[in-house]
């Protein structure tokens, strides 16, 4: 979860970090080890799935303007990791770094970035 602006997400970073969420609710609900994997990720700051259903919702809402394809409803309704956690801006720089895709795009919307 980058939690990020989602107009600098990249086409792929935007369909991956959807992606993620999607899979991180089926290892919760379903991975025999689900809660301890998202124990694990909550204390790196990755996750805060007090935020799952929103985020989830901006980066559908964000998929859809850009014409992607999106019929994967997110209803989360499990326990709670990482309230709190994620460093948005933390985040925001090591995806600017690993990513020319979304660095440009973020230097295109200065007032998202
Ligand atoms: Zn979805
Ligand atoms: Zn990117």
């Amino acid at each position: 979860m980058w939690c990020v602006p989602v107009g600098i997400l990249c086409k792929q970073h935007l369909a991956g970090e959807h992606a993620e969420h999607h899979q991180l609710e089926g290892t919760i609900l379903r991975h025999p080890h689900g809660e301890a994997i998202a124990e694990g990720h909550a204390e790196r700051g990755n996750i805060d799935t007090t935020r799952l259903e929103e985020r989830h919702d901006d980066l559908a809402a964000e998929m859809e303007r850009r014409g992607m394809n999106h019929d994967s409803p997110l209803d989360y309704d499990g326990p709670t990791f990482g309230a709190g956690a994620i460093d948005v801006e933390r985040n925001r720089e090591d995806l600017l770094e690993r990513c020319a895709d979304c660095a440009a795009r973020a230097r295109e919307r200065p007032t998202d970035a």
